[in-house]
C-alpha cells in the first residue's frame, strides 16, 4: 500500500525495524527509521541506511518532511540523513525544515554535512530536558540522556496522544520516570537476553519498563539477531500476557493509526 499526503495523516510508519550491525548492515531487515505524521506535520526519526528509498517506495516523498531528528550518530540511525535533508530542500532550492540532533552529530567527524545543513532552516542541538514547541498542540521533548556510548536521546512527542520513542540505551531506572505517562511507547529492544557488554535493551528490560509505564500500546523495534531468531511477534505475545499491556513487534513498513492505535491493514 502506497501512502498519500491524506492517508499519511496521523500515522506512524516503520521504515525499518533492524537493530545493530548484523541485522541492519546484513540487510536482514530495513533500517529506514520511523516516520511520524502529527496533524499534517512530518517527522523522520533516525533515517538509517536506505531511508530515502524505503520512504519513497512507501509513497512518502522525502520532500514532505518537515523535521529530521537523530537520536544519535550511529550509522544505522543516520546513514541517509544527508540524502533526506537534501530531498527536504529539493537540493537546496527551498530553504526549509529543521534538524534536531546531538552535538556530536555535527562536530568533528560530523555525520551531517555542513553543506546540507546550510540549506535547511534551522539546526537544533538536543540536550537533556530540551522542549521544542512545534505549535500549540505539539512539542518535541527530550526527557533523558541515554547510556549508549555516544550522545543519545529518546524523544517524547507531547501531543493529544503522548508518544515516546525510547531509543538505544542500556537499562537504567531513570528511564521509568523519564517516559512516565507515555500512551504509545516505542522501544528499541535489540537483545533477547541481557548482555552487560552491549548498551541495548533486552526483553527482560522491556518487561520491566512496560509494566511500570503501562502505556496503552507498546511497540518493540530495532531487533538484533537474537530477537529475530526468537520471532519478535511471539516475544511480543508473551510480554502482553505477562504485563497485561498490549505489546506488538514492529515489522518493516508497518503503519500505526495514531488516532486509534490500531495497525493499518495493508494489501
Ligand atoms: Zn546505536
Amino acid at each position: 500500500m502506497k501512502l498519500t499526503r491524506e492517508t499519511l495523516r496521523n500515522k506512524l510508519v516503520f521504515l525499518g525495524t533492524a537493530g545493530a550491525r548484523y541485522v541492519a548492515f546484513g540487510f536482514e531487515r530495513q533500517a529506514g527509521g520511523l516516520y511520524f505524521n502529527f496533524e499534517g506535520i512530518n517527522f523522520h526519526v533516525d533515517p538509517g541506511p536506505g531511508a530515502f528509498v524505503h520512504s519513497h517506495r512507501k509513497g512518502i516523498e522525502p520532500f514532505w518532511t518537515d523535521f529530521v531528528i537523530l537520536s544519535h550518530r550511529h550509522l544505522d540511525h543516520c546513514a541517509d540523513v544527508n540524502h533526506i535533508l537534501e530531498a527536504m530542500t529539493l537540493g537546496g532550492k527551498n530553504k526549509r525544515g529543521t534538524l534536531l540532533c546531538p552535538s556530536d552529530a555535527i562536530e568533528d567527524d560530523p555525520v551531517v554535512l555542513n553543506y546540507t545543513r546550510k540549506n535547511i532552516k534551522e539546526t537544533v542541538i538536543i540536550s537533556e530536558g530540551l522542549r521544542y514547541s512545534v505549535n500549540n498542540n505539539l512539542s518535541i521533548f527530550f526527557p533523558k540522556k541515554h547510556i549508549h556510548g555516544v550522545e543519545t536521546y529518546g524523544i517524547t512527542f507531547e501531543w493529544k496522544l503522548k508518544t515516546s520513542y525510547m531509543a538505544d540505551t542500556s537499562y537504567f531506572d531513570g528511564l521509568l520516570e523519564a517516559y512516565a505517562g507515555s500512551e504509545l511507547l516505542i522501544l528499541n529492544v535489540t537483545l533477547l537476553l541481557p548482555n552487560p557488554a552491549i548498551d541495548h535493551l533486552s526483553v527482560p528490560d522491556a518487561v520491566k519498563i512496560i509494566s511500570h509505564i503501562k502505556p496503552k500500546l507498546a511497540v518493540m523495534t530495532h531487533f538484533g539477531r537474537t530477537m529475530l531468531k526468537a520471532k519478535p511477534w511471539e516475544v511480543a505475545r508473551e510480554i502482553t500476557e505477562k504485563t497485561g499491556i498490549k505489546t506488538l513487534a514492529a515489522y518493516d513498513n508497518m503503519i500505526i493509526d495514531l488516532d486509534n492505535l490500531s495497525v493499518v491493514r495493508q494489501r
